[in-house]
């Protein structure tokens, strides 16, 4: 694997030479520096007083800034490896911030399989704002280069993809955007900074839904941006504060309570993935089977060198429809929604969740047919989850 197994990334922190693990736990506001408590305080404040008029305080108004946001941002700041990050009151309203980094006439080259909310940006709203996109194959590198046009600013990646687990080469796409002056972005929500850093290989934004992974938990909404030089910080900065989309100091405070058990729960439920996935590869009732770490799952070499682990999603296939519904209709332990990265495994049926919005025929093309399921695999005891699917696929 890519960089070293256990994970120690080059964030500015207090503790950039500790392993990931610890620098979960130590990350610089893990203790009140006024009273010891052990943990941020929540600072449940829309304004703040202002001693003196000669001396502005730190914080002044709550968009603007708050100590609790502020131990989030400078949190996931550090485990990205990045200059500054940004808590947003979504996924999808750190992702369409992230946007906002463009002008009218600017084009952006976007991976085709992204996630559905971003394709609805970029389709309903930023086609309005007279951004347009060109959505590719980012596994075919010829695709991409072919796509580039006088007025293309930004290529916008997410790596593996949703729900087939496709995966894009974060450098070789970097390094050629950055040699045509293009912004890179590229959603991490499914690897988290645990398993893959992309900061690290050049690109210049990270987004997440922290609702996923980081969170944990299916408690709260929420999304981070981490920059990778300060210029970029300062211009983030600008579009959050205008825009006002920021997270609340409860969520924000909830946020850093989830992330510091990060590791802990990628490492357990991605443990479960893998066994889920080779049980799944050997079942007969199953066509298919979409995870990184299995033998033979295309450009797995690829991601390989990117990453540090394979996650917890796993998507595989049935076949119909009809055998789908009747899984989805006997399973007794995951949750059947939309979502996924928690600690209670989530079942979830693309073609009539995630991708309804996408014509039949264009979904079929991607590989997310009628019995295409995803599992995101939680803290249960996998056999458990295994025998709970055994009953459910007889
Ligand atoms: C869920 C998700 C989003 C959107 O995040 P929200 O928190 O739901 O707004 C964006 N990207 C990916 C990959 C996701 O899974």
């Amino acid at each position: 694997m890519a960089g070293n197994e256990n994970g120690s990334g080059n964030g500015a922190g207090p503790g950039k030479h500790r392993k990931f693990a610890t620098r979960l736990l130590h990350f610089g506001g893990e203790i009140d520096k006024t009273t010891g408590a052990a943990s941020v305080p929540i600072y449940q404040a829309s304004t703040f007083h202002h001693f003196s008029l000669d001396n502005p305080p730190e914080y002044d108004y709550t968009r603007s800034g708050n100590p609790t946001r502020q131990a989030l941002e400078d949190y996931i700041a550090e485990l990205e490896g990045g200059a500054r990050g940004f808590a947003f009151a979504s996924g999808m309203a750190a992702i369409s911030a992230a946007f906002m980094l463009l002008s009218a006439g600017d084009h952006v080259i976007c991976t085709e399989d992204v996630y559905g909310g971003t394709y609805r940006l970029l389709t309903t709203i930023m086609n309005r704002m007279n951004v347009e996109t060109t959505f590719v194959d980012m596994t075919d590198f010829e695709a991409v280069k072919v796509a580039l046009k006088p007025n293309t600013k930004a290529v916008f990646m997410e790596t593996p993809s949703n729900p087939t687990l496709k995966i894009t080469d974060i450098a070789e796409i970097t390094e050629w955007a950055k040699s045509h002056q293009l912004l890179t972005m590229l959603d991490n929500t499914f690897m988290t900074p645990y398993h893959q850093r992309p900061l690290e290989l050049g690109v210049d934004l990270v987004l997440h839904s922290a609702t996923k992974f980081l969170g944990g938990h299916s408690d709260v909404l929420a999304g981070l941006a981490v920059t990778a030089d300060d210029s970029l910080g300062l211009r983030m900065k600008q579009i959050q504060n205008g825009l006002g989309n920021v997270l609340g100091m409860q969520d924000s405070w909830l946020l850093i309570r989830g992330m510091k058990t990060l590791q802990a729960r990628m490492e357990f439920s991605e443990k479960g993935a893998r066994r889920l996935a080779e049980w799944l590869s050997s079942h007969p009732a199953v066509e298919k089977v979409y995870y990184p770490g299995l033998e033979g799952h295309p450009r797995r070499e690829i991601h390989e060198k990117q990453s540090q682990g394979y996650g917890a999603v796993v998507s595989f296939d049935v076949g119909s429809e009809e055998r789908a519904k009747q899984l989805l209709g006997k399973v007794t332990i995951p949750l059947v929604a939309v979502s996924l990265g928690a600690v209670e495994s989530i079942l979830s049926y693309p073609a009539k969740m995630s991708h309804a919005a996408m014509p039949k025929e264009v979904r079929h093309e991607r590989g997310i047919g009628d019995g295409l399921l995803r599992y995101s695999v939680g803290l249960e005891d996998i056999e458990d989850i295994i025998a709970d699917l055994e009953q459910a696929l007889r």
